[in-house]
């Protein structure tokens, strides 16, 4: 792929992870002539404050009339999510990408309100259909009930549960396992920086399962 084609892939990318960001956080209420706003004064920001990642640097991560600190996740998100669509996208399987979009909307989603809009899975149906004939039922049955019936104390909330059935049609149990280990893993690293009693978990997931496709990409 030419290098112009890479950077507008990953220019798009990283504009596609903040429109995700901004269905996420207005859902259900969306409105399509809404100006961005500082989240502290409340001030209608500039054309260029809102370029995804670049618009935090050139106001230096502040907001230019409060003088707030804006958070730096918000260009790190973009970042990271620009380079992982140029990845999907060149060396992936584009069939993945509605399910990666699904997961990181309710990965937003949870992170901002702690619950999920069910209506967000349907997002995913173009990669279910794809894969339809080695979709796993079986396996995606297996684990909605075993996690289902176990958590009866509402150890993880069903939003969790709903997630990973829907990985579970799509990728094999082995893959599976290994993203639900990254995720505690990466909820206990998070621990170990920011002691909190509970965990909005789909975000470890979403993170997890593009690691773990990143690694299964490289290695095949
Ligand atoms: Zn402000």
């Amino acid at each position: 792929m030419e290098l112009f084609i890479q950077i507008t892939v990953f220019i798009l990318g990283a504009c596609i992870i903040s429109f995700l960001k901004v269905i996420a956080q207005d859902y259900p209420n969306i409105n399509y002539v809404r100006r961005s706003q500082c989240d502290y004064c409340h001030r209608i920001l500039q054309w260029y404050e809102i370029i995804p990642i670049i618009g935090y640097f050139i106001v230096h991560g502040k907001c230019s009339s409060c003088k707030n600190q804006i958070d730096f996740n918000n260009p790190l998100q973009e970042f990271l999510g620009g380079i992982f669509i140029l990845l999907v996208v060149q060396f992936g399987n584009l069939n993945y990408l509605p399910l990666f979009i699904t997961l990181i909307i309710l990965g937003f989603s949870d992170a901002f309100y702690g619950y999920i809009y069910p209506i967000f899975y349907l997002l995913a149906l173009p990669t279910i259909i794809w894969h339809f004939s080695t979709v796993h039922f079986l396996t995606a049955i297996i684990i909605y009930l075993s996690l289902f019936l176990l958590n009866r104390k509402s150890l993880i909330g069903l939003g969790d549960v709903e997630v990973l059935t829907i990985l579970a049609l799509v990728f094999d149990l082995n893959i599976i396992l290994r993203i639900i280990i990254l995720a505690c893993l990466l909820c206990i690293i998070q621990f170990l920086f920011n002691k909190k009693r509970s965990y909005r978990f789909i975000p470890y997931l979403t993170i997890a399962t593009g690691i773990i496709y990143l690694i299964f990409l490289f290695k095949t």
